[in-house]
């Protein structure tokens, strides 16, 4: 028989187990909490650590997801791993900037492991360049592959819009054929710029000018040489660095020179490991980690 006196005795222990659990888990949750919270529905960068390259997932506030190239193709496993610790099951998009290996070269063991609605590239599939086991996977998965072209829009969710910026059309430098994409979040911008170089940066100034002011930017091929007035601007509030060892010096200290004068702190992958930001529709966007909000310039 349960008699009363146990019975009230087993309710305060449930009772202070609960409570322990809420402090513990609070406890835990601390390492995540923001330094500045965010009270609106939140869009997520993860900037994913694959040494020298690019991988980038979008986590939209209704757990929908993009990827933006995948590495090597040797980190192709890494970025799989990162994805699915993310709970990602399903991307809606993936897109290849351009078919440079540190980029695409990940992303077959990504199709070979996630469901993908669409993916958009910079060249044909025929394009020499273009690895034959990715070239193999989309034809296995049958996903529809679509090469894009400045102008190109798509409305992801009631409030994210993407526009593809550049290229008009392909020129013979790979890099400057990248892809460079808008992702509008109501009052903030996010701009990805893979691998442009000089000549395809001070195109995109002449051409948009002053619209091109974001939120948040990659920072072009890697921190190699760049059109040093682009920063300006962009005059982004936040900028990222997908770097790892390289045999071409990336990233120049010219460039990284130029960021610091703007008062900028550069967050780099081969510094911070795999970064997260965390932004609002009204043009807020931090770090998400309090490890990597030091020294952070985030008041412009
Ligand atoms: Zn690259």
């Amino acid at each position: 028989m349960f008699h009363k006196n146990c019975y009230h005795r087993f309710k305060l222990s449930i009772l202070l187990g609960s409570v322990l659990w809420v402090t513990l888990l609070s406890l835990v949750g601390c390492k995540t909490v923001p330094i500045s919270v965010l009270t609106r529905a939140v869009l997520e960068i993860h900037v994913i650590d694959v040494g020298y390259g690019e991988s980038l997932l979008l986590k939209t506030p209704t757990q929908r997801f993009m990827l933006w190239d995948g590495g090597y193709p040797e980190k192709g496993p890494i970025v799989c791993d990162y994805l699915s610790q993310q709970g990602v099951r399903h991307l809606d998009l993936i897109v290849n900037s351009h078919p440079h290996p540190d980029h695409i070269g990940g992303l077959s063991t990504v199709l070979s492991h996630f469901s993908v609605t669409e993916i958009w590239g910079s060249h044909a599939l025929d394009f020499p360049e273009i690895p034959n086991d990715f070239r193999e996977m989309v034809s296995e998965t049958q996903t529809p592959y679509k090469i894009v072209r400045r102008g190109h829009t798509w409305q992801w969710t009631d409030q994210i819009a993407l526009e593809i910026l550049h290229p008009v059309q392909l020129v013979p430098d790979l890099n400057d054929s990248s892809l460079v994409c808008r992702l509008s979040f109501g009052r903030t911008i996010i701009l990805l710029t893979a691998d442009i170089g000089p000549a395809a940066q001070q195109e995109l100034l002449s051409n948009f000018g002053s619209s091109l002011r974001s939120t948040f930017m990659t920072v072009p091929h890697h921190g190699g040489i760049s059109h040093l007035p682009f920063f300006k601007i962009v005059n982004p509030d936040l900028i990222s660095l997908s770097v790892g060892e390289n045999p071409w010096g990336n990233p120049k200290a010219q460039t990284l020179e130029f960021l610091k004068n703007m008062g900028l702190t550069i967050k780099r992958t081969d510094e911070l490991g795999s970064l997260v930001f965390r932004c609002d529709d009204e043009g807020k966007i931090n770090p998400a980690y309090p490890d990597q909000n030091t020294a952070s310039q985030v008041d412009k």
